[in-house]
C-alpha cells in the first residue's frame, strides 16, 4: 500500500489519528501494531467462559471534554455506567475516594460526626482535597484523619503500585483520588461517563474500517522501520525505544494480571475493590459489574504491579516523578528535531493520560496537521 501516513500503534492515539486522516483528509493510512489485535490497552474480548474481559486491565470511560465524548459516541452507544469503588480497610469496606460515607463506615458515630464537622468547617461541602494537602492541616482531629487516610488508603497502595511513596511522585498521582467532602460515592464526577455497549474493541473496529486504512498486525516498528516510506509518521510507542535508548531507558511500571472465573453469579459487591494494605495485588475488578453482561459465571482480575524490566514486560504506566520526567525531557527535545514524526499518546509523550485525554490531544493534533497540510 502506498500510504502518505504511517501510524505506529492501534490504541486510541493511533486510531483517532488514522480515522481522522482517512475520513477528513481522504488520505491513505497504514496502521501497524506489534500485537495481534487493535485497541491497544483498551482491547477487550470474551474469555473462554464467554465473559467479556479487558485483557490489559479495567477501563472505564469518563470525561468532562464534550468533544472527546461526542467523538467516541460516533462509534458506539453507551451504557450510562457510573463507577464506584470500595477499599478494604481494617476489615471494613469503605468508599474510595475517601468521603463522608467512608468516615461513617470506619469510625464510631460520635467521633465520625466530629471529623465530619471539622472537614465541613475547614473545606466546605463538595470540596475535593488531595491527601498531600490534607496532611498540612494543623487541627489535631484533621491531622489524625489525614494520617489515617494517608496510611490506610494511600501509602501501601502507592508502594505496591509504584514502588514509591506518595510524596515522591508528582502530586497529580494521588491527586487523581482526592478526599471528597461529600456523600457522593462515585469515583468520578465527570459529566460524561459510560461503558461502550458492545465493548471497546468494536469501537476500534468501526474507527479503522475505512477503505483508506490498512492495518498490519504482528508488525513491530523496530523490524520494519527501514522499509517504511511516508510523508508523516504518527508514532505512539515508547519514545525511548524510538530513539534506541540513546539517553538511557525510561522507567515504566508493568502489571501481571490474575484472571479467575468463579461459578457463581457475582463475586464481590462492587465493580472494583481496592486492597491498599492486604495481599500482593492492588485491586480486584469484576467485569460483569462494569459491562452489565448477564451470565451464570463471573470473571475477575487481580492486578499485581511490578517494574517494567524484561523484554516481555508491557510498559503500562509512565512514572510521574522528577528523575524520569527529567530524562523524558531529553527525548522530548530530540523529538522536536524529527519534523516528519508526530509523537502521541501515553508512551510517546510519557504522560499518565486517561483515554479521554488521549482522544482530546489526538483530535487537537489532527487539527494542526490539517492546517500544516
Ligand atoms: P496504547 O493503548 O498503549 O497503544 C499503543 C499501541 O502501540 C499498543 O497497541 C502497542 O502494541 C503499540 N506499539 C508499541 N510499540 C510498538 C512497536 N514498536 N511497533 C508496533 N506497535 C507498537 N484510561 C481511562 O480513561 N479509564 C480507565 O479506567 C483506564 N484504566 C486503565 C487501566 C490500566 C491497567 C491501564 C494500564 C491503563 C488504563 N487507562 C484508563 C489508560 C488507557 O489505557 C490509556 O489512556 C490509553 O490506552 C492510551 O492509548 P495510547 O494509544 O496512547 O496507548
Ligand atoms: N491510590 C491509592 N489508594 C487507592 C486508590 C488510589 O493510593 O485506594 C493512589 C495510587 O497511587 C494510585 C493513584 O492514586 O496509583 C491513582 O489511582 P487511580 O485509581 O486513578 O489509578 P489507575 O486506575 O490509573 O491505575
Amino acid at each position: 500500500m502506498d500510504a502518505e501516513y504511517v501510524v505506529v500503534g492501534a490504541g486510541f492515539a493511533g486510531s483517532v489519528m488514522a480515522e481522522r486522516i482517512a475520513s477528513v483528509l481522504n488520505k491513505k493510512v497504514l496502521v501497524i501494531d506489534k500485537r495481534g489485535h487493535i485497541g491497544g490497552n483498551c482491547y477487550d474480548c470474551p474469555d473462554e467462559h464467554g465473559i467479556l474481559i479487558h485483557k490489559y486491565g479495567p477501563h472505564i470511560f469518563h470525561t468532562v471534554n464534550e468533544e472527546a465524548w461526542n467523538y467516541v459516541s460516533n462509534f458506539t452507544e453507551w451504557n450510562l455506567y457510573q463507577h464506584e469503588v470500595l477499599a478494604f480497610i481494617d476489615g471494613h469496606y469503605a468508599p474510595v475516594p475517601f468521603n463522608l460515607n467512608s468516615i461513617r463506615a470506619l469510625f464510631p458515630g460520635s467521633f465520625a460526626q466530629k471529623l465530619e464537622n471539622k472537614l465541613l468547617e475547614k473545606f466546605g461541602f463538595n470540596k475535593k482535597v488531595p491527601i498531600l494537602d490534607l496532611r498540612k492541616a494543623d487541627d489535631a482531629d484533621l491531622k489524625f484523619l489525614a494520617d489515617y487516610v494517608y496510611e490506610k488508603v494511600f501509602l501501601h497502595y502507592t508502594e505496591k503500585q509504584w514502588g514509591m511513596k506518595p510524596e515522591d511522585l508528582s502530586p497529580e498521582v494521588t491527586g487523581r483520588v482526592p478526599v471528597f467532602v461529600s456523600r457522593d460515592n462515585r469515583y468520578f464526577q465527570d459529566r460524561f461517563q459510560g461503558m461502550p455497549v458492545k465493548g471497546y474493541t468494536p469501537v476500534f473496529e468501526k474507527m479503522l474500517s475505512n477503505r483508506n486504512i490498512r492495518v498490519d498486525l504482528n508488525t513491530d516498528y523496530r523490524k520494519v522501520r527501514g522499509q517504511l516510506k511516508y510523508k508523516k509518521l504518527i508514532y505512539t510507542g515508547p519514545v525511548d525505544e524510538f530513539f534506541e535508548y540513546k539517553f538511557g531507558k525510561l522507567p515504566y511500571r508493568s502489571l501481571d494480571f490474575g484472571f479467575e472465573n468463579h461459578k457463581k453469579e457475582f463475586y464481590q459487591d462492587a465493580s472494583v475493590i481496592n486492597y491498599p494494605n492486604d495481599y500482593g495485588f492492588t485491586r480486584i475488578t469484576e467485569f460483569k459489574r462494569l459491562t452489565w453482561q448477564k451470565a451464570d459465571s463471573t470473571t475477575i482480575i487481580k492486578e499485581f504491579s511490578k517494574a517494567c524490566e524484561k523484554e516481555t514486560d508491557i510498559p503500562y504506566y509512565p512514572i510521574p516523578a522528577d528523575e524520569p520526567v527529567k530524562l523524558y525531557k531529553k527525548y522530548e527535545e530530540e523529538a522536536k528535531n524529527n519534523k516528519n514524526v508526530i509523537f502521541l499518546g501515553r508512551l510517546a509523550q510519557y504522560k499518565y493520560y486517561n483515554m479521554d485525554a488521549i482522544i482530546a490531544s489526538s483530535l487537537a493534533r489532527f487539527k494542526e496537521l490539517k492546517v500544516e497540510g
